[in-house]
């Protein structure tokens, strides 16, 4: 075994193990997105035209506007059962296990692929193919699909112009560089629908979901000289609206959008803890706020579960931003 803790593995050390292996289990992270859940099926679709066996596990369900993602109905919330112990689990998209929820079997670290593009990566596998300068873990997985030299099928290009379109916000952040538009040119010719998946993922809203959106920036406020802009969202809110938490993932993305607006914050006060979403324009960095509270996440996106109150959560929050900068 290669023990990689301190340094990334290379693109050939990952591949020889993707080739040596039978056997995969994709794991995403919890509250999955396009890109934990397209990376890990666009890997397993090409592994399993080798011939591999592959499952999927994740602790919550597929969100709605994923399920059109090809395979995805293969996706359990049940650890896969009756796998070769030398199975290779391959975690998309994850700074760290706890990412992936409360119900990991213990794993051999041996057998611990870790696929992803966090700064804050604690390279917790055996394998670590973390490449923060990449916009997604899709782009990664692109990578050893290209040295494996599998066929990109269709199927396999819509996962990973998914995952991009996921991190990049539809090619509007900044992480969208002249690679990814011509990476994503290529998935398109490929047979990705560039279209369709703009469709399932941004443009497929529940009626209650956009009267949860109208409902938290109904609320929100502006503070800190008009620099920082948060909101929150709750049980009563959610039962007023008929919404669940699928359906509160754009709203801090309109609260970061209000002009001179340099830090956005959505608390969301459901299933017990607060989970807060924090988006930043860049001057702040956000990862480093969430990293303060133990969360995590990227420069200009990241998150973190609060223990404690509502109040509480806010003023810490507004605390750490502060003592990162703003
Ligand atoms: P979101 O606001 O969409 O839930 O999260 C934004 C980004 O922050 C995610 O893509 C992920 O990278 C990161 N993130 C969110 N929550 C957590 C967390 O609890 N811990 C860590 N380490 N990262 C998080
Ligand atoms: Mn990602």
């Amino acid at each position: 075994m290669i023990d990689s803790r301190d340094r990334i593995s290379t693109t050939d050390e990952v591949v020889a193990e993707l080739r040596k292996r039978s056997a995969f289990v994709f794991v995403s992270h919890v509250k999955p997105d396009g890109d934990t859940l397209g990376a890990g099926l666009a890997l397993g679709l090409a592994l399993s035209a080798l011939g591999k066996r592959v499952a999927y596990f994740q602790q919550d369900p597929v969100p709605r506007n994923l399920r059109f993602l090809p395979d995805a109905d293969r996706v359990s919330r049940e650890i896969p059962r009756d796998f070769p112990a030398d199975a290779l689990w391959v975690f998309c998209d994850m700074s760290d296990t706890s990412r992936a929820g409360e119900y990991l079997p213990q794993l051999d670290r041996a057998n611990v692929l870790d696929i992803d593009h966090h700064l804050g990566n604690t390279h917790f596998g055996a394998y670590n193919y973390v490449l923060s300068d990449e916009c997604s873990t899709g782009t990664c997985v692109l990578r050893l699909l290209r040295a494996l030299q599998a066929p990109i099928t269709k199927e396999i290009a819509t996962c990973l112009l998914t995952t991009i379109m996921t991190d990049t916000g539809g090619f509007m952040h900044s992480n969208t560089t002249a690679d990814v538009l011509r990476i994503s040119a290529d998935l398109t010719d490929l047979g990705a629908d560039k279209e369709e998946i703009t469709e399932k993922i941004f443009a497929n809203k529940r009626f209650a979901a956009i009267r949860i959106v109208g409902s938290a920036l109904g609320s929100a406020r502006l503070e800190m000289d008009g620099k920082f802009c948060w909101s929150i969202v709750d049980d009563a809110m959610l039962a007023q609206t008929g919404a669940d938490g699928e359906d509160t993932e754009e709203i801090v993305q309109h609260l970061r959008s209000v002009e001179g607006v340099d830090v956005a914050a959505l608390f969301k006060s459901y299933d017990g803890d607060v989970r807060v979403s924090l988006r930043s324009n860049g001057r702040v960095n956000v990862q480093q706020v969430a990293g303060r509270l133990g969360g995590g996440g990227h420069h200009r996106a990241s998150g973190l579960t609060y223990r404690g109150s509502l109040e509480d959560a806010i003023g810490a929050v507004r605390d750490a931003i502060v003592a990162e900068g703003l």
